[in-house]
């Protein structure tokens, strides 16, 4: 089983490596973000709970978070491996994930720590644009990370536009939230022995090429 998980501020580039990941190793992306985003998009009971605290950059409670995760974690398309993404993002959340993988018999795998400075990530996050139908990603600011026509997606043909919580307000509260909150588990996996670190201002292909050898 090949089990990654990410640990990184906002705009690091955890969606586009997982996409990365995802379509050469063949390993479901499993992006909390995106499993929100989508009871949102769907406009479900939690979809409509869950809203505004997105909006704001603020975490939805790790009880909701959990379930969500539990239940992409009981599908068939996980057995032999996944990339999450965007959990655990705080302790609490950690240790819920150690019960999960004990329930499911599941491996731990390794916990990729993607390094970034707060004004790297926050140029990043204001130049980004997202396909809400396939949530691909894209960066306006790299050419090699920009669409090839502008505004539609490249693997969908849908319209782009930036996500709700990514302007500069929010972006420092949920840079904010990262640094108190989701950095603390760096020591947690450390602890575990199953930490490794990989600079983000490199480029995508750069850091995958990094990845690959942790995979392989
Ligand atoms: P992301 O797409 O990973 O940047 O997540 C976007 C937003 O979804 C976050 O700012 C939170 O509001 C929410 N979110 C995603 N994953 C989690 C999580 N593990 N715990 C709490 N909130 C989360």
């Amino acid at each position: 089983m090949k089990n990654l998980i990410f640990i990184a501020p906002p705009a690091a580039g955890k969606g586009t490596i997982s996409e990365m990941i995802e379509n050469r190793f063949h390993l479901p992306h499993i992006s909390t973000g995106d499993l929100l985003r989508d009871e949102i998009a769907h406009m479900t009971k939690l979809g409509l709970e869950i809203k505004d605290t997105m909006a704001r950059g603020e975490f939805v409670s790790d009880e909701v978070i959990t379930k969500l995760l539990k239940k992409r974690l009981s599908s068939k398309d996980v057995k032999k491996g996944y990339i999450l993404d965007g959990y655990p993002r705080n302790i609490n959340q950690a240790k819920e994930y150690d019960k999960l993988l004990e329930e499911l018999s599941f491996d731990m795998g390794k916990v990729i720590y993607l390094v970034i400075d707060k004004e790297t990530a926050t140029k990043r996050a204001l130049s980004r644009v997202v396909c809400k139908s396939c949530g691909a990603s894209y960066n306006l600011s790299n050419p090699d990370l920009s669409p090839v026509r502008e505004g539609i997606c490249d693997h969908c043909n849908n319209e782009l536009s930036v996500r709700s919580d990514d302007n500069k307000e929010t972006f420092k509260t949920r840079f904010d939230t990262y640094m108190k909150e989701t950095y603390p588990l760096i020591e947690y996996y450390k602890e575990k022995n199953n930490l490794i670190e990989i600079d983000a201002s490199k480029s995508p292909n750069e850091i995958f090429e990094e990845i690959k050898k942790v995979i392989k």
